[in-house]
């Protein structure tokens, strides 16, 4: 049988009665499978003798000893038992603190093994915290054999309260021996042989049972690959059901072949090009003639693909509907690539939704629509968020249900209740790491068929996820990377600057300005008294003084730039006063933005060069990069100023020499990970599908790639068989 199915209680294994099993239960361990999958956080190797002369070899003590006599310290309860021992090569004191009763346990003359850390305090050799067992007693013959153990792996168990890792282990110990016969292998034979990996039954066998380190790595290789294989066969399975065939394995997994000219790969790209253009449908082709620009390759290669993809979710021939995660750097064009998959839509018959977080973005994506969609043939906009007025929204509503708009842009608003499609087919969902799972189920919801088909879907993430996480949380989506900026883009040059300098910044910022370009400052507070930012993790000090987008805003305007035009936003200004700076600022009105993180994602204005973040040891490091892409849009060189105090944490230093060396978004993603961990990155939480024991996607990256392409392999191999 498998593991997992050995589901009977804990209270069944000898030796576990109702006292142990409460301690178990608080380590959520109820089931004889739960026990045994109950792994050694790590090892200890005890399988060498470290005699009482080496205490400072930097391992703990291990040895043999005789107790050679026993002595008290202090006074009635406060008394305190110590214990002479010496072995081959040294004498020392154990020290029993609330061990009272092993003056019995250990009398003199008697044989005992000794583990334990070991320093020399008032001439003695001394340890308090020390592991011991009888071996012989004085006189007797024979060592006492259950001992045997001496020489063994120790295992290091998470504990609780009330449980010994010698009961944890022999807990352990027991199930395996009552239960442990019938463990079947889950993985395929093929794979197991080929990575020399342990049966399931010999693993899980070794890995609380080692004879040597190198045995307990074995065990822990086998598990990690097993978990990880068994989780990448889930989620590809799931994919299946929803496409029919498999998901496209090798989109992560692109390669950078437009640096590489040779003729093939000349005439390849032709090819390409070409199809990217006979794809293109009535609406789509309009939306081209509109633009000034080429679109990128990257760009290209996404709307073939999901043009194809759309296409066969439309027919309704087949049950498959698009599941595509966009991902790129801030500035990578993704907007663009969503309105020419809404025009598929269209042009197929049916109604689109672009859903955003923030009224901010949605009116910013209403207004780029209005001025790129608007204008093509057949193509009815609307713009829905929580505010807009009974009447008009009235209207509105009518409209969407009847089907007489196409395409509708707005905020969580456009799957309330009272929101009636005609027939939704297709969503895009911005900054999706801004919603929950519930949220995108709800939209999802809006847009089945009659017939109870999906809509399809494209999500959007400015945040690059790690490709590691990605696989794991987003595993059945397939992915879609901008990796090429549009060109023509000038790589952004990052100062760092300690706090007291600031004047320098001010100053080199003045000569762009003056030279006819714009600046965002960015600061971690609205204004003095307010301590609610996003930022909590990363304070340090709380009585440091941090300076405000307030106070910063009336200084800056006053006293360093009073030649300028400045304007102050934060979450706390109107919503209406937001967009009419945001917007002034976009026009050139305005020269300089005071602002907090709420310029951190949609504002695009091309002629802004200069982004100064001021304490920028407290943001995070995927903050810090999305307010870095506010700049560089244009054809201008933008430079971003991080000024930071003196007093930095490690973790504060470690993003901001990232900062300073990279732009890569996902470099930057890998190492945000690497700083946080995985349950710290924006929308992992939500998603509750990181439900791994044993592997760590993030540490286990190689064998969770591997077991990924193992699984399509696998898969292929078995519908091949099938067909035969
Ligand atoms: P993202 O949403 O990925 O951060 P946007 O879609 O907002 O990026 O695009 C940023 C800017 O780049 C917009 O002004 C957009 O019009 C422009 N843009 C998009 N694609 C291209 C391209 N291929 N060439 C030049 N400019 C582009
Ligand atoms: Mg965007």
């Amino acid at each position: 049988m498998k593991l997992q199915d050995i589901e009977t209680p804990v209270t069944s294994v000898s030796g576990i009665g109702p006292r142990f099993a409460k301690n178990l239960a608080s380590l959520n361990i109820f089931t004889v499978s739960q026990l045994l999958t109950h792994y050694p956080r790590s090892y200890e190797d005890r399988t060498q003798l470290i005699p009482l002369a080496k205490f400072n070899s930097g391992q703990k003590v291990h040895t043999i000893a005789r107790v050679t006599s026993h002595e008290w310290f202090g006074y009635g309860r406060m008394k305190t038992l110590k214990i002479r021992i010496e072995d081959d090569t040294a004498s020392a004191v154990l020290v029993c603190f609330n061990r009272p009763f092993l003056e019995k346990t250990f009398p003199a003359g008697s044989i005992i093994s000794v583990t334990g850390n070991f320093t020399e305090k008032y001439g003695d050799l001394q340890s308090a915290s020390f592991e011991a067992e009888l071996l012989q007693k004085d006189g007797d013959e024979e060592l006492i054999t259950k001992n045997e153990g001496f020489f063994s792996i120790a295992t290091l168990y998470p504990l609780t309260a009330g449980l010994s890792q010698a009961q944890m282990h022999k807990f352990i110990t027991t199930a395996l021996h009552e239960y442990g016969k019938g463990i079947n292998n889950e993985i395929p034979e093929f794979y197991r042989s080929k990575y020399g990996l342990l049966g399931k039954q010999e693993a899980i066998h070794l890995i609380h049972n080692p004879a040597s380190i190198e045995e307990a790595e074995k065990a822990r290789q086998t598990l990690i690959y097993e978990e990880l294989f068994l989780f990448q066969l889930g989620i590809v399975k799931r994919t299946l059901d929803r496409k029919g065939h498999l998901p496209d394995e090798t989109s992560y997994l692109q390669s950078d072949t437009d640096s590489v000219i040779s003729d093939q790969n000349i005439a390849e790209k032709r090819e390409k090009e070409e199809s990217f253009y006979r794809s293109l449908s009535p609406k789509q082709k309009q939306l081209i003639d509109r633009l000034s620009f080429d679109l990128t390759s990257d760009q290209k290669s996404v709307i073939l693909q999901m043009n194809k993809e759309l296409d066969e979710s439309f027919s309704g021939s087949s049950s498959f509907s698009m599941a595509r995660l966009l991902q790129g750097d801030v500035g990578s064009g993704k907007t663009l690539v969503a309105f020419f998959a809404c025009l598929r839509a269209v042009d197929s018959g049916f109604q689109c939704a672009i859903l955003s977080p923030t009224e901010l973005l949605s009116r910013q994506h209403a207004e780029n629509a209005a001025r790129l969609l608007e204008p093509i043939s057949g193509v009815r906009l609307a713009y829905l968020t929580g505010n807009i007025q009974a009447k008009g929204r009235n209207k509105l509503l009518t409209e969407l249900s009847q089907g007489s708009i196409d395409i509708v842009i707005g905020t969580h608003a456009l799957f309330s209740k009272n929101v009636h499609y005609k027939h939704l087919r297709f969503a895009v969902i911005d900054e999706q790491h801004r919603f929950g799972v519930i949220q995108r189920n709800l939209i999802i919801e809006k847009g089945r068929s009659p017939e109870g088909k999906a809509p399809s879907f494209l999500m959007m993430s400015a945040t690059p996820i790690p490709q590691t996480l990605a696989l794991t949380v987003f595993g059945d989506l397939d992915v879609s990377v901008l990796r090429t900026m549009p060109p023509g883009r000038k790589c952004i040059q990052t100062h760092l600057t300690r706090a007291g300098n600031e004047a320098r910044v001010y100053e080199a910022v003045r000569k762009e300005i003056s030279d006819g370009r714009q600046a965002y400052f960015v600061y971690p507070l609205i204004e003095k008294a307010d301590e609610e930012t996003d930022q909590q993790d990363y304070l340090f000090d709380k009585k440091t003084e941090l300076k405000s987008a307030e106070d910063m805003y009336s200084f800056l305007q006053k006293e360093v730039y009073p030649e300028f035009s400045c304007a102050l936003v934060h979450s706390k200004v109107d919503e209406e006063d937001q967009h009419r700076i945001l917007t002034d600022f976009s026009k050139g009105k305005i020269q300089i933005l005071v602002a907090t993180t709420v310029v951190e994602v949609g504002v695009d204005v091309p002629n802004a060069t200069c982004m100064i973040i001021e304490h920028a040891e407290r943001f995070g490091l995927a903050a810090l990069h999305q307010l870095r892409g506010r700049v560089g849009r244009g054809k201008d060189q933008s430079h971003c100023f991080l000024i930071y105090s003196s007093k930095l944490t490690d973790a504060g230093k470690e993003r901001l020499k990232a900062m300073h060396e990279t732009t890569d978004g996902f470099q930057i993603a890998e190492l945000d990970l690497k700083l946080r961990g995985p349950g710290e990155v924006s929308g992992i939480q939500q998603s509750g599908n990181l439900l791994l024991g044993i592997a760590d996607p993030l540490r286990d990256k190689e064998i969770l790639l591997q077991a990924r392409k193992d699984v399509y392999e696998y898969l292929k191999d078995q519908s091949k068989s099938l067909t035969l």
